[in-house]
């Protein structure tokens, strides 16, 4: 990604890429679930949509469905799209919980097109009439990571980057040990540099093994640190969401591609071991596995900073936080955008650095808080993974952000972040954090009046959704790979 975006954007006169890395390392691969920002990312760099998805085997994603996160049995979905319409400038969800109080029990999924959409399996691309609620959502994609990283690969040599297949096995440091001058690599070879990007994942060669900045650790808020994955053969029906199901130490997520179902159980290793976790993981396919299951290790946090002297960490080298709002690959497409905006010249200005570092650390601390509220807000009483997330000391930011909506039913957020008031909403009420005392304006309007229109933006929503085709013939007609979608396909719902 990084090496396409630069590739895009920088003339050949400016600076050559060199991209070095290791057929034999590989990548992690197992990042497959984004959010909508990765269609700036693409646009950017100029990618064919169409083209993408077929070589990616892509499918499109409406959101995220939580599955038995507060109890047992309950499931809400985090979605891409806004939930009925904000009235005489209040927020949508305070008319929802008034409608509440007067004894409607809609859930409040209802009232938004992807939830709709997702239950009964259909997708279209949305539409750009604001007066449709057709043009209230958003999507992204399921993809493949590995054919991502090889389509990006193939883009950014075609716009000259050089690709150096080697493994890095030497760091070579100026005398004052804070500068990057060269890395050598296991055949001997030199690699020399002005600038050098950090993207060696959790092995961090360069700002962590070399440079020595040290990584914050999180998993007093976000204790999990394993994740076991496995691909499976699709299902009948090809969901347009990603689906995170809690189990008793952790959450398994479910993505589904055009040719095969990815897999996996993210979990706390102190409260399960890894033997029991895969035959949960096994237990919990919708259909044959199709490799043997793998382990990833990992601790949750973030580098102090992102850019250190002449080295910037973008990916799992700047820092991890587990795939539960799928916000690896959007947190990797911000460090390059930022890079780019913040490209520095031989001086390596100081605040030019400083700069970047406070915006990327914002973007974790805020990613941070929104997946610790998930865990924080569980009303699970089966295992003491779950009781032990309830009791925690949580960030201050986070605490603050849960009384302003608890006591008031407020969002606090800023315009500089990813999350806004649809996706805290979402989760919030999603998770069961009710609040106290809603916007008093509500009563401007009549009780009858707010049922009356809530209830015409359900059936609006329910019409609309209803004439939408089905995700897996949508994908066939749009993006199929050359193997074609793999879900049967043959089931109507
Ligand atoms: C369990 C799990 C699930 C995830 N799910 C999602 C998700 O759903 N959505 C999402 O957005 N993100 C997800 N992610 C994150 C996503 O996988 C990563 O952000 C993404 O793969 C980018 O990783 P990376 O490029 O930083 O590191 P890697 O993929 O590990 O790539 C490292 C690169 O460095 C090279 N390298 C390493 N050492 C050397 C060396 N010595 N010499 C030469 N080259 C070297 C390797 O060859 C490789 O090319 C997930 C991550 C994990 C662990």
């Amino acid at each position: 990604m990084t090496a396409a975006a630069l590739s895009t954007v920088l003339r050949k006169h400016l600076c050559t890429i060199e991209l070095v890395e290791s057929d034999a390392i590989g990548i992690v691969g197992v990042g497959e679930a984004t959010i909508p920002a990765i269609h700036d990312f693409n646009r950017k760099i100029g990618l064919d949509e169409q083209d993408f998805m077929r070589n990616t085997r892509a499918t499109f994603k409406l959101g995220i469905e939580f599955v038995d996160w507060t109890r047992i049995g309950n499931a809400y979905m985090h979605p891409f799209g806004r939930y009925g319409y904000d009235m005489n400038g209040v927020a949508f969800h305070h008319y929802w919980l008034r409608t509440q109080q007067l004894g409607n029990d809609v859930p409040y999924g209802d009232y938004c097109v992807p939830p709709v959409a997702g239950k009964y399996g259909r997708f279209a691309l949305p539409l750009s009439d604001p007066r449709s609620v057709l043009s209230t959502y958003s999507y992204a994609f399921h993809f493949d990571a590995s054919l991502y990283a090889g389509y990006l690969r193939r883009l950014s040599e075609r716009r000259g980057v050089l690709r150096t297949e080697g493994k890095i096995v030497e760091v070579r440091l100026s005398d004052k040990k804070d500068v990057i001058e060269s890395m050598r690599l296991e055949n001997g070879n030199i690699v020399f540099g002005d600038l050098f990007i950090d993207c060696s994942g959790f092995r961090a060669l360069l700002i962590g093994d070399a440079l020595g900045v040290p990584y914050q650790n999180w998993q007093e808020w976000l204790p999990c640190d394993r994740a076991i994955a496995v691909p499976c053969r699709n299902p009948d029906v090809l969901d347009p969401f990603t689906r995170a199901t809690a189990r008793s130490a952790g959450w398994q997520w479910r993505i589904p591609l055009q040719h095969r179902t990815g897999n996996g159980y993210v979990h706390c290793s102190e409260y399960i071991s890894e033997d029991e976790a895969t035959t949960i993981l096994l237990g919990n396919l919708d259909g044959e596995a199709l490799a043997a299951p793998s382990t990833i290790r990992f601790v949750a946090g973030r580098r102090a900073r992102s850019w250190a002297g002449n080295c910037v960490a973008v990916g799992l080298s700047g820092g991890f936080l587990e795939p539960l709002e799928s916000t690896s690959i959007y947190l990797i497409q911000v460090a390059i955008m930022k890079l780019i905006e913040h490209f520095p010249d031989r001086s390596f200005n100081a605040l030019n650095v400083a700069v970047f570092n406070e915006q990327i650390n914002l973007q974790f601390d805020q990613v941070r808080d929104f997946i610790i509220l998930h865990y924080k807000m569980n009303n699970r009483d089966d295992s003491d993974f779950w009781k032990r997330c309830r009791a925690m000391q949580i960030p201050d930011t986070l605490e603050y952000r849960m009384r302003a909506f608890r006591e008031r039913g407020h969002v606090v957020y800023s315009s500089r972040e990813l999350f806004i008031e649809t996706n805290w909403v979402a989760v919030f009420l999603g998770q069961e954090l009710i609040p106290d005392a809603l916007d008093p304006r509500v009563g401007c309007l009549s009780d009858a009046l707010i049922v009356d229109k809530l209830d015409k933006m359900r059936q609006a929503i329910r019409r609309a959704t209803e004439t939408l085709p089905r995700h897996d013939r949508f994908v066939s007609e749009y993006c199929a790979a050359d193997t074609g979608v793999a879900a049967a396909g043959t089931s109507s719902r």
